[in-house]
């Protein structure tokens, strides 16, 4: 009776045993292997629980430790006896007699001496373990927490670390040699502990066999086995996203939706990738593989984490850094403007010297095309019809379409980032990057004939299953962007040219169906490629972390053989199907690829979103009067209407024309106007290209002091006319082929003056601001 008190009363003031340790972060990939892990905040690796015990330790760890565990009530009163017998026989404490509750119950209180004192209350602890902890939770509490030498606890980190394997692979060899551990855990170093390791372990084998776990020639294999040795490394396939979870899940198991396969393969690519590119010092490279039905990242390369290559910051999570976005956001202008109305896919746009004020854009080799269609203009990636097509959707409608898609780094005004937003003005992530594209392609797939927003499409990538994080869009019931627009803007980038300039083009000539883009920064510092089926988007990058530009540095050079390479890791995907709800067939002119208007010659149909029916039609088509032999315009004043031939005519406005015909021999200029014939009205026969009417010049001082001048110019359709120029009503000279000139004046307002031989007049006004000194 009062033993009974002696126990009972303890057991119920004193407390339950339980472990506050602090755990390691533990990273997982979809399959629940191991990408990473990151030390606990006390110097363990103690990693945090499963909840599962793999059948071999767990039959090796109760034969070893505990054979009655499942029978007895957390002590043992035999095996205590024979303890307590042999204690008192050798004078010291030999032998424990402790069960595997009670060394739980020891376990929980940290590495105390081993005193009778101690005993009881490990005793006391375990009777009530077992009244309030089912047995395998137990079981599972002691893995969880034994020793297994030096700093690892636990069996899970000491299956990783000492035979780099899952608990759940271990052999009975090594289960047996864990097993026999956490009870002398300094047997695990070299030399003669090693010894004695092995006697236990194979001792251990012998009991498992002949229990008949196994058969005999399994256990001449066991005992054949190398111990285990110095700890491995644990795994580091992602170590960027590992440092990403011991940030935001610190001590945590992270169980994520990265394909450790795929993880690892696209790490060999971007690493093989490096070493080249560090030829050229570039030293970083980051890769992000999204799944586009679900989001879900399958593959997540932060950096290249090549030897040999440190000490240029290869810890930085690039995939997660704002870099300057340079081309990679013109997909989405085209589709914005395809999705209103304002561009139909092969519409020419004007690809001319254009100057804003402080802001010129040049195309990456510098020419110029006169006109080029929208959809040529994108694929090549030319920078001055993305300027004229952000002035014409101007640069608020734009960022209010990007963040609608789902960024959040574009956080200036629009005044802020003016048109060279389309040019990389504005900084944004490869993740947030390739989640937009992510969504665009999720909607494309998922289309289902409504124009209606899909609640929770639009959403960043997901990296723990089933948590995507929809974007808020601000218009409730349509989409930012429409299936089809996004169907026109894939189209086109499927068919991305590569250009003969453009080195390693021949590289893709075997490139599978993917929709793709390319994006340079300002001063090469940032080489982006991006590319999308309907299964998967990848997105790279490829430069300095530090921000430093090198010389060809580019996204052609640079990130697409990336991307490529990557591409060839996944399994083939069948192209987009188009959404024929969100589409209507339109004839468009064939020369201008606007909507065809009446005097347009030669049409075709295609389908365009829409809202295609509101756009303009061809401005360039126009009925003009002939001789008849067509050498000459004339007018009904000059020539009987029975001699003059009528034809439609593709007149582009000058500057266009001037740089269209260098590259296209079919363009034929207007004949000019036969002896006699004076049109009443005819097309414009010159144009400046700068500064264009209305323009504010800021006129900076040179080095010595000096106002700069400006430099006006206009081109003419005939080379061959001279042009005479008047400032503000004053000659100042006269130009041939070339009207170009220099003048200087004073702030204020200006009017320039350009008349030619044939005296067609064309005046420009402008406006110079002054520096106020
Ligand atoms: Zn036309």
């Amino acid at each position: 009776m009062i033993a009974t008190g002696i126990v009972i009363i303890p057991v119920l003031i004193s407390p339950l045993p339980e472990f506050k340790t602090p755990l390691s972060t533990v990273v997982e990939a979809s399959d629940g292997s191991l990408i990473g892990a990151r030390i606990a905040d006390d110097g363990q690796w103690r990693f945090p629980s499963t909840g599962q015990l793999p059948e071999k330790f767990k039959k090796a760890l109760l034969t070893f430790e505990d054979r009655y565990f499942y029978y007895h009530p957390g002590i043992n009163p035999f095996s205590l006896f024979r303890a307590l017998r042999d204690n008192i026989k050798a004078g010291k404490i030999v032998r424990g007699g402790s069960t595997i509750t009670m060394q739980v119950a020891r376990l929980s209180r940290g590495s105390r001496s081993r005193t009778y004192g101690e005993k009881f209350i490990e005793i006391i602890g375990a009777v009530k373990l077992e009244i309030f902890k089912s047995k395998k939770r137990i079981l599972q509490m002691y893995s969880d927490n034994a020793p297994f030498g030096g700093n690892i606890v636990g069996l899970d980190a000491a299956s990783w670390r000492y035979t780099g394997k899952s608990p759940d692979d271990i052999t009975w060899a090594e289960a047996a040699a864990l097993a026999v551990l956490p009870n002398s855990p300094s047997l695990v170093y070299p030399g003669r502990n090693q010894e004695i390791l092995k006697i236990r372990r194979d001792e251990l084998l012998q009991k498992l066999y002949e229990r008949k776990y196994f058969d005999s020639l399994s256990l001449v294999l066991a005992i054949d086995e190398p111990l285990p040795g110095e700890p491995k490394p644990l795994p580091s396939k992602a170590p960027h996203l590992t440092d990403l979870f011991y940030v935001r899940n610190r001590g945590e198991r992270i169980r994520t939706t990265i394909d450790p396969v795929l993880q690892e393969r696209a790490a060999e690519i971007i690493n093989y990738h490096q070493k080249e590119l560090a030829g050229n010092f570039i030293f970083n490279s980051a890769a992000l593989i999204v799944d586009v039905p679900t989001g879900e990242v399958l593959a997540y390369i932060g950096n290249s984490t090549s030897p040999g290559l440190s000490s240029h910051g290869e810890d930085v999570d690039i995939i997660r850094s704002l870099r300057s976005t340079g081309s990679i956001l013109k997909p989405i202008l085209y589709a914005g403007m395809q999705q209103s109305g304002e561009l139909l896919p092969n519409t020419l746009v004007a690809d001319i010297p254009t100057r804003f004020p402080g802001f010129t854009p040049e195309n990456f080799d510098q020419s110029f095309s006169g006109a080029v269609p929208a959809s040529t203009a994108l694929a090549q990636s030319l920078n001055i019809p993305a300027v004229g097509m952000l002035k014409k959707y101007t640069p608020e409608r734009f960022l209010e379409l990007l963040k609608n898609t789902g960024f959040t780094t574009f956080d200036k005004t629009a005044e802020h980032y003016g048109l060279s937003l389309i040019l990389g003005g504005g900084e944004t992530s490869l993740w947030e990057l390739t989640g937009v594209y992510a969504s665009l392609s999720r909607i494309l797939g998922r289309f289902n004939g409504e124009n209606k927003y899909v609640n929770g499409d639009y959403h960043p990538p997901v990296l723990l299953p089933g948590n995507s994080n929809p974007v808020e869009i601000s218009s409730e019931s349509t989409l930012p962007l429409s299936a089809a627009s996004i169907w026109l803007t894939y189209e086109a980038l499927r068919k991305v040219n590569r250009p003969e300039t453009e080195t390693g083009w021949q590289y893709f000539t075997s490139a599978p169906e993917i929709a793709w883009k390319t994006g340079t920064s300002f001063g090469f510092r940032d080489a982006w490629a991006i590319g999308t089926t309907p299964d998967y988007v990848i997105g790279v990058w490829a430069g300095n972390a530090d921000g430093e530009g090198r010389p060809g540095l580019t996204g052609i050079s640079s990130a697409a053989p990336v991307l490529f390479d990557l591409v060839g890791l996944m399994r083939p995907a069948t192209w987009f199907t188009p959404p024929p709800e969100e589409m209507t067939n339109i004839r468009v002119c064939r020369n201008s690829g606007y909507r065809a208007g009446p005097d347009c010659p030669d049409t075709e149909e295609v389908s365009v979103c829409l809202n295609g029916l509101r756009s303009d039609a061809c401005p360039y088509h126009r009925i003009i009067h002939l001789n008849k032999s067509k050498t000459r315009q004339v007018t009904s004043n000059c020539l009987p209407a029975e001699e003059i031939i009528n034809e439609s005519w593709f007149v582009l406005p000058p500057a266009m024309e001037y740089f269209y015909r260098k590259k296209h021999s079919e363009y034929k200029p207007l004949p000019p106007f036969a002896a006699g014939c004076r049109p009443e009205k005819s097309f414009p026969v010159m144009e400046f290209i700068y500064p264009t009417p209305g323009i504010k010049i800021f006129i900076p001082r040179d080095h010595t002091g000096e106002m700069t001048r400006v430099i006006p110019e206009v081109v003419h359709r005939n080379s061959s006319k001279r042009i005479f120029w008047h400032l503000d009503d004053k000659y100042i000279t006269t130009t041939k082929q070339i009207h170009q000139t220099e003048i200087l004046a004073p702030a204020g307002n200006h009017v320039l003056t350009v008349v030619d031989e044939d005296g067609n007049t064309l005046t420009c006004s402008f406006n110079i601001i002054g520096e106020s000194k």
